[in-house]
């Protein structure tokens, strides 16, 4: 079980994932979540870090695609200025929202990463898929209950982890 919940990078923000660190890694298509990765969970709109993020991986020729559990309402405001394709209700730690996602970037499983903030969801969902992950920083811990409850859980987890701005 445990080395499906190890990552296999620990980053502190997004800011810090630049397309030649991906390209290095062979990696041609990025897996994003939403809450806590891009913006807090309270934040409905992509700000202009994530919209630019997104276009420079683009321009690199990287793709990228919304793999979130959030809802369609949620998942489709915060896409909207990210020309970008999404799933929403992803029930993401399971495999059917990371294979669409996949699909859909017609790419196979060893060119795809998943950046995401959660140990339980993204991190092992992407394990489970042989894809490479990234554990993100999340960006602010004032999350809702149940969210807090499995941070209780990760911790053991993330013990003496280092987050580095390094893939
Ligand atoms: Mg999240």
């Amino acid at each position: 079980m445990k080395k499906f919940l190890t990552p296999d990078a620990y980053v502190n923000s997004f800011y810090d994932i630049t397309p030649e660190m991906l390209k290095n890694k062979g990696i041609s298509g990025l897996i994003l979540d939403v809450d806590n990765t891009l913006v807090a969970t309270h934040i409905k709109e992509a700000d202009e870090k994530v919209i630019s993020f997104i276009r420079s991986l683009k321009e690199h020729g990287i793709k990228a695609i919304i793999v979130s559990n959030g809802g369609k309402r949620r998942v489709e405001l915060f896409c909207e200025p990210l020309d970008i394709d999404y799933i929403y209700k992803a029930h993401k730690p399971l495999g059917s929202g990371f294979k669409k996602a996949i699909e859909k970037m017609g790419l196979t499983n060893k060119e795809v990463a998943i950046l995401g903030d959660q140990l339980f969801t993204d991190v092992l969902g992407g394990n489970l898929q042989g894809i490479y992950t990234i554990l993100i920083k999340p960006i602010d811990l004032n999350e809702p209950f149940l969210i807090k409850i499995k941070r209780v859980f990760e911790k053991p987890f993330l013990k003496n982890k280092k987050f580095i701005n390094k893939l």
